[in-house]
């Protein structure tokens, strides 16, 4: 067989439709044991074949008829191939972060698509799902999804899915948002801090539950009721006063009992901070009740202690709690009683951070780090004893890809799935600086902080959306390529390949 390969150092923005990627640390998904050598084949986007071994572009050639069988001829005999050795970086797969706000339209100012997007790509993120408030409108009718759908247009860097919002008297917008293509609702049990998204009682609550159990949903829930008056606004622990864990123990003590009622509807409780809480979890899950519980990177990797006065970058609800409650939120997760782990990026203008003041009480609880998650979280596994990645992936990949109902497509490297990778070195350390954050504002309390793990390559469904190979300074918009397939039209598209009535936003 003669054969015409074009070996890349990485996919080039002229991308081929196919290319051959190989390895020595390759993790294709959770039961495998550590990182093995591999050679994965990518044909328009998906993941064709996987083979083992790491070969060269001298040594490739033997084990092409396995990796192209059923491909057009031409692809290998007209240097349509691309090849791509990329040695000993890691390769697997692309982390689902499911709670970001991106703000877009209406607080654009706060964050937008194109800065989030890029900043997920950024973090080896291949696939965000936008939280339903802080944009205006939030994504609590079809037509409001559809003026995002608009919004938006062509500046997702990487894949991008909608969660719905769950408001007072919108029970009859839900179905027809599940329909829209939705990926679950989400309801607030606490002022959501911006009036368009008001919080909804139990009543309402119920209510939407009845209309959900007609089909599959989720309630998703956020975990924490009223607010208690404010001490001493500088110090952290005055926040942290205010918002004691009992309050997100009485919100989710609520919140299994309405699932009782209702077992057809799964329930999630988002950012799950207080550790009291996960006796009540463990006590529920036990007896079957249909609910799963994510945290964030920073309840993990933060703790109260360490938080100085007037660092209002820490600030986000439910609070960062003590030492002690992180080991418990680690010795959950572990168990499997914690199923996953996001960012819940959730920027605002610097303003709103009260840097002037310091005022913990007065700022905008949210942090943002969409770019960062799989970093952070690497960081502190690797500091609590943790050898291998591989630990990672039912909380980034392939935990997020169910609880977002797309884990036929997404979550796990095999024949038949997106190609969504991430290529990455946990060993490669680096420091966060204002000039590598992507995110629209450059406030996060991991500035300064030294991090384990960089991103080398993200690719959206073979799509490169980051490469560092590409890097420079003065030319951001070269870092990151829009992840758009090659064939389609300037029109946002709808990813149809998703499960009837249901979309993922595609530029
Ligand atoms: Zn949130």
């Amino acid at each position: 067989m003669s054969v015409s390969l074009s070996p890349l150092d990485y996919p080039l923005p002229a991308q081929p439709t196919a290319f051959v990627i190989s390895g020595n640390r390759v993790l294709l998904n959770s039961e495998q044991p550590g990182p093995r050598p591999y050679t994965l084949s990518v044909y328009q986007g998906l993941i064709h074949r996987i083979i083992p071994g790491h070969f060269s572009v001298q040594t490739i050639e033997p084990h092409l008829p396995r990796l192209t069988a059923e491909l057009p001829a031409g692809l290998i005999h007209d240097g349509q191939l691309g090849f791509w050795d990329i040695g000993d970086l890691w390769l697997m797969p692309g982390v689902i972060d499911a709670h970001v706000h991106v703000n877009q339209p209406g607080r654009t100012l706060w964050e937008g698509m194109t800065t989030a997007s890029q900043a997920a790509a950024a973090g080896g993120c291949t696939t965000i799902v936008d939280m339903p408030l802080n944009a205006i409108p939030p994504t609590t009718t079809v037509d409001h999804a559809q003026t995002k759908v608009e919004s938006v247009g062509d500046s997702c860097w990487v894949d991008v899915a909608l969660w719905g919002g769950m408001v007072p008297g919108n029970d009859g917008d839900l179905l027809p948002l599940r329909d829209f293509g939705v990926r679950g609702f989400k309801g607030f049990l606490i002022d959501s801090g911006v009036p368009e998204f008001p919080m909804v009682e139990s009543r309402d609550v119920l209510k939407a539950l009845q209309v959900l159990e007609v089909g599959i949903s989720i309630a998703n829930l956020h975990a924490t009721t009223l607010e208690k008056p404010p001490a001493d606004p500088r110090q952290y622990t005055a926040f942290l006063e205010s918002r004691p864990a009992a309050m997100e123990v009485d919100a989710i003590h609520a919140v299994i009992s309405w699932l009782e009622a209702h077992p057809a509807v799964r329930g999630h409780i988002v950012h799950l901070s207080a550790a009291e809480a996960l006796p009540l979890i463990k006590a529920a899950k036990a007896r079957g009740v249909n609910l799963t519980i994510e945290t964030c990177f920073h309840y993990l990797a933060l703790s109260a202690q360490t938080i100085p006065a007037g660092a209002t970058q820490y600030k986000c609800c439910p609070p960062i709690r003590d030492e002690l409650n992180r080991d418990a939120l680690w010795a959950a997760l572990e168990e499997g009683l914690i199923d996953l782990v996001v960012s819940d990026h959730s920027p605002s203008t610097p303003d709103l951070k009260c840097p002037e003041t310091g005022d913990f009480l007065a700022a905008w609880g949210g942090i943002a780090s969409v770019q960062f998650g799989l970093s952070v979280l690497w960081t502190e596994a690797k500091r609590r004893g943790y050898e291998c990645p591989r630990i990672l992936l039912p909380w980034l990949c392939e935990r997020p890809a169910q609880h977002i109902q797309l884990d036929q497509r997404k979550g796990r490297l095999q024949p038949g799935m997106d190609a969504d990778m991430v290529i990455w070195d946990p060993e490669e350390s680096f420091v966060v600086t204002p000039v590598g954050i992507h995110f629209r504002h450059k406030v996060t309390p991991y500035l300064g902080h030294t991090l384990y793990g960089r991103v080398h390559h993200t690719l959206v469904r073979g799509r490169v959306a980051f490469s560092t190979g590409l890097a420079t300074e003065s030319e951001p918009r070269l870092l990151i390529m829009r992840n758009r397939p090659s064939g389609t039209d300037d029109t946002p598209a709808y990813f149809s390949a998703t499960p009837p009535g249901r979309i993922i936003l595609e530029a």
